[in-house]
C-alpha cells in the first residue's frame, strides 16, 4: 500500500476535524484514534458487551473469543512465542509496577541492586526506587555521556551478583534517544540478569520483536500507539511470570482457596496477572489499532516519520536561539528544545495560541533535567504519521516569529 499522508488524515476524526484548528504535535503524551478503533469500541458496547470467563451463554463466549485474540493479535504484534506471555494491564504504569513487585518480591534479594538510567521516564524509575527501598537494596543509575551515549563499560561495571534486573528504556520520552538494547540485553544476559524494556515510547515508531531482541519483559501503553487509554500490555518470558507472585488478588485470578494464603493456589498465567474483570471493550480496541498499523504497514509509516522528524530537526537548526536538546539519528520522532528567551513554559503557551500542541516541562524526566541542567525542563514536540510537512513548516514559521519578535 503506498503511503498518503491525506488519505490517512481521514482516518482520524479529531486530525481530520476542520472544526478544531489544531496542528497536533503531543503525539509522545497521547496518540489520536483511527476512526476503525473508535467504531470497534462502539460495535464491542453496542452488540457484544458481557463478562469474560465463566459464561455459559454465546454473548460471553463471543466476548472471551474477542479478548483472547486481542491477546494473540499483541503476541504476533510484538514477536512473542506464546499467547500466555501477554497479560492486559491499565498502562505502561502498571506493568512496571507489576514487575517491580511481583519480580522483585522473588528475585531481588536483601540489600540487593537494580539497574536503570539517567535517561528514565518516572515510571521506570519509581517503581524500581521502591522496591529497592522495601529490600533495603540499592537503584544504580547508568549515566549519559555529554554525547548522550551510554558506556558498556560503565554498565560492565555496575552489574554484580546482586543485580536482579536491568530496566531501561527502549526510546527517552524526554529527547527522543534510543539506547543500544541489543548491546545491554547482550551484556545483562552474561551475568545472568534478565532485562526489562519499557516500551512506551518505541512501540509506534519501530518494529518490535521481543524475541529477537532477548528481553525478559517489555511494556508499553495501548494510547500511545492509537488504541484507547485504560490499557497496557506486559510482556514476559514464560519460566520469569511462572516463579512471580500475583500482583492483584481478587475474582478470576484463583485456583483453589486453601485453609491459609501458603495453600491458597492460583490460575495459570495470564490469569495469574488478571485479577477482576478486565476493560474487554480496551483490548479490542487496542488489537484493532494494531490491524490498523500493519493494513498501512508499519516500514512505510516508520519511514515517513523518520524523514519528517529529519526535515524538522533541520529547519529548527535555521531558527536563532534554539537549541535542539540531542540531535541524534538513530531516534524515535520526537524533537526536544529549548529558547534563549524564552522558558519552555512560555514557549509552549505561545505555540498553543497559535493553535499548535506541545509538551512543556521536566517530561517525567527530573533525573536526566538534573543531568543537563535543565531547571525549566524543555519544550517537546512528538510526530506521528498523519503529521505533515505543512503543519512542521508552520510550527517551524511560528516559533521563529515568536523568537525573532524579541531578538
Ligand atoms: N515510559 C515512557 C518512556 C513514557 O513516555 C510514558 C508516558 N509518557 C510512560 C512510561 C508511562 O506511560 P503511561 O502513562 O501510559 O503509563
Amino acid at each position: 500500500m503506498t503511503f498518503n499522508v491525506s488519505n490517512i488524515r481521514k482516518d482520524f476524526p479529531l486530525i481530520d476535524s476542520h472544526c478544531l484548528k489544531l496542528i497536533y504535535l503531543d503525539n509522545a503524551a497521547t496518540t489520536q484514534k483511527p476512526l476503525v478503533v473508535i467504531d470497534a469500541l462502539t460495535e464491542y458496547y453496542k452488540n457484544k458487551n458481557a463478562n469474560i470467563h465463566r459464561g455459559a451463554y454465546e454473548l460471553s463466549i463471543h466476548s472471551t473469543d474477542l479478548y483472547e485474540n486481542s491477546r494473540k493479535v499483541i503476541r504476533k504484534f510484538i514477536g512473542a512465542h506464546k499467547d500466555c506471555e501477554i497479560i492486559f494491564t491499565k498502562n505502561t504504569t502498571e506493568s512496571i509496577n507489576i514487575v517491580a513487585y511481583s519480580f522483585c518480591e522473588t528475585f531481588l534479594k536483601m540489600g540487593g541492586n537494580i539497574i536503570t538510567t539517567e535517561l528514565e521516564h518516572h515510571s521506570n524509575y519509581l517503581p524500581w526506587l521502591a522496591a529497592c527501598s522495601r529490600k533495603s537494596g540499592e537503584l544504580r543509575l547508568l549515566p549519559i555521556a555529554d554525547d548522550g551515549f551510554f558506556s558498556m563499560t560503565l554498565l560492565e561495571r555496575l552489574i554484580d551478583n546482586k543485580t536482579a534486573l536491568v530496566a531501561v528504556t527502549g526510546a527517552s520520552n524526554a529527547i527522543g534517544l534510543l539506547p543500544p538494547l541489543k548491546d545491554i540485553i547482550k551484556i545483562a544476559h552474561a551475568h545472568n540478569v534478565p532485562v526489562l524494556v519499557d516500551g512506551a515510547q518505541l512501540i509506534a515508531h519501530s518494529f518490535v520483536d521481543v524475541s529477537a531482541i532477548d528481553c525478559d519483559f517489555f511494556t508499553f501503553s495501548a494510547h500511545k500507539i492509537y488504541g484507547p487509554t485504560g490499557i497496557g500490555v506486559l510482556y514476559g518470558k514464560e519460566a520469569y511470570l511462572e516463579k512471580m507472585h500475583p500482583y492483584n488478588y481478587g475474582g478470576d485470578m484463583v485456583d483453589r482457596i486453601g485453609e491459609t494464603f501458603g495453600t491458597t493456589t492460583w490460575q495459570n498465567l495470564p490469569t495469574k496477572f488478571e485479577a477482576g474483570t478486565q476493560d474487554v471493550g480496551a483490548a479490542v480496541g487496542l488489537s484493532t489499532a494494531l490491524r490498523y498499523i500493519n493494513v498501512q504497514g508499519t516500514t512505510c509509516l516508520h519511514a515517513y516519520e523518520q524523514t519528517l522528524t529529519q526535515y524538522t530537526l533541520k529547519r529548527l537548526d535555521s531558527i536563532k536561539g534554539i537549541t535542539v536538546i540531542a540531535k541524534h539519528s538513530p531516534r524515535v520522532p520526537l524533537i526536544s528544545f529549548i529558547s534563549s528567551i524564552f522558558s519552555p513554559y512560555d514557549i509552549s503557551m505561545l505555540l498553543a495560541a497559535h493553535g499548535i500542541a506541545s509538551r512543556c516541562g521536566e517530561l517525567c524526566a527530573q533525573p536526566l533535567m538534573k543531568k543537563l541542567g535543565l531547571k525549566n525542563g524543555l519544550i517537546r514536540i512528538s510526530i506521528a504519521f498523519y503529521n505533515t510537512k505543512e503543519e512542521i513548516d508552520r510550527f517551524c514559521d511560528v516559533l521563529e516569529q515568536i523568537q525573532t519578535s524579541y531578538l
